[in-house]
């Protein structure tokens, strides 16, 4: 348990995501007199939740309402449009505040490490997604999709949610606060096979089964599974819990018939990418047959070569690496034991501990760093949020306040058409003159 000190504990969290509201909402609850200032580069708060989950799920975006809560709270104050490096550096917050919590998450993708993977038409899920969610970082992308197919890399939910929205149609969206730009191109593209590729079978798939699930009930596209990849159904009493799930509705979908309806999303397991194939652009993507022996892929030397026009990689991710903060090459992570980086520097999230879980799993992992924090930093007098507004005039930084991101927000909800939820700004600067707007 935390013991109470004195004087007021001045907390900088970088990241506005779920990571660094669960840590600020730990550290405020108690009685100790803790100042948090949430920090973030983008004038939008709730990180992945905004720009991560997908637009078709509302009802887990939602989850943005517990931490609205949080920025009521006096003690709270999220500071948009500010970015460390840029504005300010991590040396000028360090002598501001007691503790600073890195909540960056994990925005880069991890390299599939084969040839052809930096052709045009080889897009990773951190722009896909980012491009279909309004992150203003690639609102631009404007991926080319007359083609008539598309494959997509890996078994986690990550994948399954890029081939989810690239199957569903515009009515199915309806409800959705998909990108209009992502809109304008998926809805008259020319897809006609979307293949989700995995290196390993369905016992060892990563994805959930409600979100495998949803792949079974879309209007325009029927969800195919080869019978032959799925173990004999002795196995099935075996199994228990998601895999158990997962084999239940992949083996419905193995009963379905390509000519159900007109897009066709092949799930393909025991496929390892060899390289992708093309001259200026994608036209395929070798793969080799593998087996798995004790969870392990392994290749068979079989290899066959799949014509595709878009290859999206969604294989896990890694943190972006900050300047003077060790990294851990390996994992692509911040170096750190237990959230701890240096005296008063800590990590929170995915950038501590790697590209897993759900939204909620970052409720305990915020709560373990709070208490840590608490046991370990006492107040020292720091300037603490009075120090960063005077950096703030004294550089002409237009900050973003959640009173101000209140503004952006409604009026993306003034823009929205239909039953779409909101129609999400893509422009930093569009959004900053909302926010200044008296
Ligand atoms: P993930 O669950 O770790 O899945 C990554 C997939 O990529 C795995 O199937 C992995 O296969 C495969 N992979 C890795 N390296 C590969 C390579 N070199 N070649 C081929 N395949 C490779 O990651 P994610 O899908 O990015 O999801 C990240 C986290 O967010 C997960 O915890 C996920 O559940 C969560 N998420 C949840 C939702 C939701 O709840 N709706 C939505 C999106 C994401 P191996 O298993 O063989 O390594």
């Amino acid at each position: 348990m935390a013991q109470t000190k004195d004087g007021t504990l001045w907390v900088a969290i970088i990241g506005a995501g779920p990571a660094g509201y669960y840590t600020a909402e730990a550290l405020t609850k108690g009685d100790q007199d803790v100042r948090v200032d949430i920090i973030d580069r983008l004038p939008t708060p709730f990180g992945l939740i905004r720009a991560g989950v997908a637009p078709d799920h509302q009802s887990i975006k939602n989850v943005s309402r517990r931490y609205e809560a949080t920025n009521q709270r006096d003690d709270v104050r999220f500071v948009g449009n500010l970015s460390l490096g840029r504005d300010v550096t991590l040396k000028e917050l360090q002598e501001m505040y007691d503790v600073v919590v890195l909540a960056t998450g994990a925005a880069k993708d991890r390299p599939l490490g084969i040839d052809g993977e930096n052709l045009p038409g080889v897009i990773g899920s951190g722009p896909f997604v980012g491009w279909y969610n309004s992150h203003p970082d690639y609102a631009d992308l404007n991926p080319d999709l007359r083609i008539a197919s598309v494959s997509v890399i890996g078994n986690g939910n990550v994948a399954v949610d890029v081939a989810r929205i690239l199957a569903k149609t515009a009515n199915e969206m309806g409800q959705s606060d998909l990108a209009a730009h992502a809109a304008d191109v998926i809805h008259v593209s020319s897809i006609k096979d979307i293949y989700i590729l995995g290196r390993r079978g369905p016992l060892e798939a990563a994805f959930t089964p409600k979100e495998l699930g949803e792949l079974n009930k879309l209007e325009n596209c029927v969800t195919l599974v080869d019978g032959n990849q799925l173990p004999d159904p002795s196995i099935d009493e075996t199994l228990a819990g998601a895999t158990k799930k997962n084999m239940i509705a992949l083996r419905a979908m193995a009963t379905n018939s390509p000519d159900d309806k007109p897009v066709r999303l092949h799930i393909k397991f025991y496929r390892r990418p060899m390289a992708i194939i093309g001259e200026d652009c994608v036209c395929g993507i070798r793969l080799e047959e593998t087996v798995v022996e004790d969870g392990k892929c392994i290749g068979t030397g079989k290899s066959e070569v799949l014509p595709t026009g878009l290859v999206v990689p969604c294989i896990g991710y890694r943190t972006s690496p900050i300047p003077d903060i060790p990294y851990n090459e390996r994992r692509g992570i911040y170096q750190n034991e237990d959230g701890l980086i240096s005296d008063g520097l800590y990590c929170v999230g995915w950038c501590r501990r790697g590209p897993t879980g759900t939204i909620g799993t970052n409720k305990p992992d915020g709560k373990v760093i709070a208490e840590r924090i608490l046991n370990e930093v006492s107040p020292a007098s720091k300037k603490g949020r009075h120090g960063l507004d005077a950096i703030v005039q004294e550089r002409g930084l237009h900050i973003v306040t959640f009173q101000d991101w209140k503004k952006i927000e409604a009026a993306e909800i003034d823009a929205a058409e239909g039953d779409a939820p909101r129609a999400k700004f893509v422009d930093l600067d569009e959004m900053v003159s909302i926010a200044e707007n008296k």
